[in-house]
């Protein structure tokens, strides 16, 4: 039998260990290995329709200042992003709740409830980085993708499954949290949220905000959760606040080396 793999390795290995590999994506500016049954052409057609979902379901803020500011950092961000293929949008959504995320495909989502948390560019441009951080990183697609490898469901085909009420589609709609409430992601695991946040703040450096401004807004966000029981969205998604601000704190020496003044 001619089979390419040392001889002393096990035949089940020499199977899946292709598969396996056929599997694996790394990820841009960290360059972490990560399981990854979803082509970005995919992840990017699924990021589509379920902004269009999104669009459909919430109210679009027509605020002109808060659009201007929204699509001013977002554009800053997406310039100096990894993904020049990605088709950027950025909406306000007028709803009293402190949340943000990025769709793959780049397709940013702000709430005007995290505008009382985020009160200038530079913090606004800390959400905003670390939503698209999410996104560059495919942070969704390798929720999925596990999600998919746990439940069974083939690779092949993920579109053709997307539609909601299908087994890919609601493996996506998992995944993306946008099953039950619209917009509101589920959480992360932990090592994702410290590597959107330390992308997130590259992202923001090079973008032309200085990253120490990242624990403004991170302390804003501490000092709700001191006084209310029922923690914003956007932080019930995230892990504490303390933890997070000690983290970033310890890396906003390194980010200042990508700092660019705007302009
Ligand atoms: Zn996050």
């Amino acid at each position: 039998m001619n089979v390419c793999a040392p001889k002393r390795l096990p035949l089940l290995l020499a199977l899946v260990l292709p598969l396996l590999l056929a599997y694996c994506a790394t990820t841009p500016y960290t360059g972490r290995s990560q399981f990854m049954m979803v082509s970005q052409a995919e992840e990017m057609q699924l990021g589509l329709k379920a902004a269009q979902q999104v669009l459909k379901q919430e109210k679009v803020s027509k605020d002109p200042e808060i659009n201007a500011q929204v699509r001013r950092i977002g554009e800053r961000i997406a310039a100096v992003s990894v993904r020049p293929d990605f088709k950027w949008e950025f909406h306000v959504i007028d709803k009293d709740v402190a949340n943000a995320f990025c769709l793959p495909g780049g397709k940013v989502f702000v709430y005007t409830g995290i505008l009382k948390y985020a009160k200038d560019d530079a913090q606004l441009a800390t959400v905003m980085g670390h939503e698209v951080a999410h996104a560059l990183l495919r942070h969704g697609a390798e929720r999925m993708s596990t999600a998919m490898a746990l439940q069974g469901v083939g690779a092949a085909g993920v579109i053709a499954l997307g539609g909601s009420g299908t087994a890919g589609g609601q493996v996506f709609a998992q995944s993306y949290g946008l099953a039950a409430d619209v917009g509101v992601l589920r959480p992360f695991s932990r090592d994702q949220e410290r590597e959107a946040d330390q992308v997130g703040l590259r992202l923001m450096a090079e973008a032309g905000y200085e990253p120490a401004k990242a624990l403004e807004f991170w302390q804003n966000m501490a000092k709700d959760e001191d006084k209310s029981k029922k923690p914003p969205v956007f932080l019930s998604t995230h892990p504490p606040t303390e933890e997070r601000i000690a983290n970033l704190r310890d890396l906003v020496p390194w980010a200042s080396g990508f700092y660019k003044p705007h302009g």
